[in-house]
């Protein structure tokens, strides 16, 4: 027989598909190992070089004569690692996204298990086998063993060696008194104890959505709900019931929103049919939870965006929580969109793919009231509990009457008023760090990183400044290197400042931080929530981390601390950002119990997008950003890519710069009307770990040239010098 293998290097030229003999047995979808190549040594040949691959047909007939086949050198594992599915999703992608069908194959298989970092975990285990076999008064361990096992049905091998000796225990292994059994383990997270929890009984609207999407033929449905309305009930109940249809299931989230107690949640409802696919897990667990996907003893995968890929076959559902979150845009190549990938699998297998938020994206909000989405709207929280009263607190007004602190009035007030009332607050603020830039007052000169051009941070804890694109750490300064000034200062409000008010203005009360900062290790951010879901702290700090997602029932008031500060980027979604920012955190308040409030600070109270936002008015929001949009040609009604230019070697990326805006221009001369806008220039950050970055941009009437323009940075990429191409990029940097 023989295989097909894609090899797994990723790069055009060896983007095809290689044919090596194999042994009869062989599935499709299996890792191996075979020659390709040779390796050199001082320009002499030493042997074959050896490489992963990934077989994707197998056949009777070689198209080569067979005597030039070599044959597969090894199989990695038993069942193969690819889905079936994988490969027609291999070709979409590499075709859309012009990436080598390697690159697409790679989303499919965890990286550590690709790498070979990890494998399967195997222990041994002890049983006793003939208590009649004779042992010697003298041999006092080995009896003790024997004993031991009378009691239990088994021992761990290890822990037994260490509680008696290895002696004694391989001693009755050899007499056959005892028998030693290697079994795999799996390193699962779900270990923890878990609560029992019955599924609630649907409200009125929870029936009528979940109806709503069975009974309609749409493939892509909606969900606009407001926060608190009871979305993550209609996802697991629709999850239950593709399950119960004998199908499987996929429910995606934001990284951020996989909180202690989603996870608690999803392992009482589902048990060991869920397998969590998160950043927080080991490299082990993540293999074995993937392998107990693959294998079909897991049925849900749950996840942030990759788990898009999991190896699930016969998808009954696909869901995608908050799904006008950006970080289901994928920012390295293959840069593809989560919503797309999941739409193609949900047409491959005929299920439904639903979208949920209560923000939802403009485009996804667009499409469904065009009807190409089916549009199912929660307009009311569970229980009838009021949405939170958002106050705007003019902090212009503030520092008239000559308030310095990062505090308002009402703020100070309302929280008192919750401290009292023994509830808890968050207070929401959109930076890190202490402050932000270091600017010399006399002179003007900020502090750059000398890798990446971009604006140096101050952290206090340390007395250093940090760059927070390479992680470089800098002296802080005493003296301005341009002016010699000695008014070097920071400004600006950060967590910490906003800290150390707190501490000032309620010396009683629990504090709890969480940025990027506080935030390390494996499972960070799960302890310090879970911290705070236990009300081990009054009050939350924190930056976008806590934004989303997150049930705290005891929150009855958010602070958001310059809640204006997203509509200062230089980025057409600025306004949507914002809208969206503030209605998700205004949504942790009042969940329950008693009613929520919410002090909005901001120094432009009368923008219109904080107008919208304060009074929940989503489609006002939208119906105005539509129309903005369609007057400055700009997504929905426009496509804006860029061609990224990067290399280490400075002057080979302005030639190539050169090279790809004359391939665009000659674009535009042939079609002018398609073209909206085209220039090129330095990106805004000039330099990133020593690779600097031009960019060509341009906005574009369609899609209809996207084809042609990836063509440009395929053809113009070298062995020095990348060239990609993003659309409608989230971050401009
Ligand atoms: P959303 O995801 O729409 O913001 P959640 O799913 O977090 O809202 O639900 C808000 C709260 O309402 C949660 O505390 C949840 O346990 C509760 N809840 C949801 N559905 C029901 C129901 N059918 N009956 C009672 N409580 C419910
Ligand atoms: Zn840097």
């Amino acid at each position: 027989m023989f295989a097909q293998v894609i090899v797994d290097i990723a790069h055009s030229q060896v983007d095809k598909i290689f044919e090596y003999s194999c042994p009869d047995n062989l599935p499709v979808g299996s890792r191996v190992k075979v020659p390709f190549g040779g390796r050199f040594a001082g320009g002499r040949y030493v042997g074959e070089n050896i490489i992963d691959g990934f077989v994707i047909g197998i056949s009777e007939q070689s198209t080569f004569p067979p005597e030039k086949v070599k044959p597969i050198k090894a199989v990695f594992e038993e069942a193969p690692a690819l889905v079936p599915e994988c490969f027609s999703l291999m070709e979409r992608i590499s075709s859309r996204y012009r990436v080598p069908k390697a690159a697409a194959l790679r989303l499919f298989v965890p990286s550590e298990m690709r790498l070979g970092k990890v494998r399967e975990a195997y222990k041994k285990f002890v049983k006793l086998k003939d208590s009649t076999v004779p042992i010697s008064k003298a041999a006092k361990k080995q009896r003790a063993v024997l004993d031991l096992l009378q009691t239990v049905e088994e021992c761990e091998y290890t822990s037994l060696c260490n509680d008696f000796g290895a002696a004694a225990v391989n001693a009755l292994a050899e007499k056959g008194a005892i028998e030693v059994e290697k079994r795999q383990i799996k390193r699962s997270p779900l270990n923890a104890e878990i609560a029992e929890e019955q599924p609630k009984t649907l409200t009125y609207a929870q029936g009528n959505a979940i109806d709503g999407i069975e009974n309609s033929d749409k493939t892509v449905h909606l969900i606009h709900g407001v926060t608190g309305s009871g979305k993550t009930e209609i996802y697991l109940n629709l999850i239950a019931r593709a399950i119960s249809r004998g199908k499987t299931a996929i429910f995606l989230v934001p990284e951020i929103s996989l909180t202690p107690q989603m996870l608690s949640q999803l392992r009482a409802r589902f048990k060991g049919e869920a397998a969590i696919l998160h950043s927080g897990l080991s490299a082990g667990e993540r293999f074995d939870e993937w392998w107990r996907l693959r294998s079909g003893e897991a049925k849900i995968a749950i996840g942030a965006r990759s788990a898009i890929f999991a190896p699930l076959e016969n998808l009954g559902v696909i869901i995608i929580d908050e799904e006008h979150d950006s970080s289901y845009i994928s920012e390295t190549a293959p840069r593809y969109s989560t919503i797309d990938m999941a739409k193609l699998r949900a047409q491959y297998n005929g299920c439904k793919l639903v979208l949920g938020s209560a923000t939802p994206s403009v485009e996804s909000y667009g499409r469904a009231v065009e009807g190409k989405f089916n549009l199912i709207t929660l307009t009311e929280r569970i229980n009838k509990k009021p949405l939170p009263e958002i106050i705007i607190a003019d902090m212009r007004s503030e520092v008239r009457r000559g308030n310095n602190t990062a505090f308002s009035l009402a703020l100070r007030e309302e929280l008192a008023k919750t401290l009292a009332n023994g509830n808890q607050a968050i207070i929401f603020l959109n930076r890190r760090g202490y402050s932000q830039t270091v600017i010399c007052r006399d002179c003007g000169y900020v502090a750059k990183c000398e890798n990446c051009d971009v604006s140096l941070t101050y952290h206090s804890e340390e007395n250093c400044l940090k760059c927070h694109y390479c992680g470089a750490r800098y002296k802080m300064l005493t003296a301005c290197p341009d002016c010699g000034g000695v008014h070097v200062r920071y400004g600006g409000t950060g967590t910490q400042r906003v800290v150390a008010d707190l501490k000032a203005l309620f010396p009683e009360a629990k504090l709890i931080r969480m940025d990027n900062d506080t935030v390390s290790g494996k499972d960070g951010h799960y302890k310090i929530l879970h911290k705070f879901a236990q009300k081990q702290a009054d009050i939350l700090v924190g930056t976008q981390m806590i934004a989303k997602g997150h049930d705290f029932p005891a929150v009855t008031l958010v602070g958001i601390l310059d809640a204006d500060m997203s509509l200062h980027f230089s980025d057409y979604r600025s306004g949507e950002r914002t809208f969206q920012l503030i209605t998700q955190v205004s949504g942790r308040s009042g969940r329950a119990g008693e009613a929520g409030k919410v002090v909005l600070q901001t120094y432009c109270p009368e923008n219109y997008i904080l107008r919208y936002a304060v009074n929940y008015d989503y489609t006002g929001f939208f119906d105005n950003e539509m129309r903005v949009r369609k007057a400055t040609l700009f997504p929905p009604y426009s496509l804006i890519c860029r061609i990224m230019v990067t290399s280490e070697n400075d002057a080979l990326a302005l030639e190539t710069l050169k090279a790809v805006y004359f391939a665009a221009e000659e674009l535009k001369n042939q079609q002018p009307t398609e073209f909206i806008f085209l220039n090129r220039m330095h990106s805004p950050v000039k330099k990133i770990q020593k690779k600097h970055r031009y960019q060509v941009l341009m906005r574009l009437k369609s899609y209809a040239l996207l084809e042609k323009i990836y063509d440009i940075a395929v053809k113009n990429t070298s062995a020095n010098c990348l060239v990609y191409v993003e659309e409608n990029p989230a971050n401009l940097s």
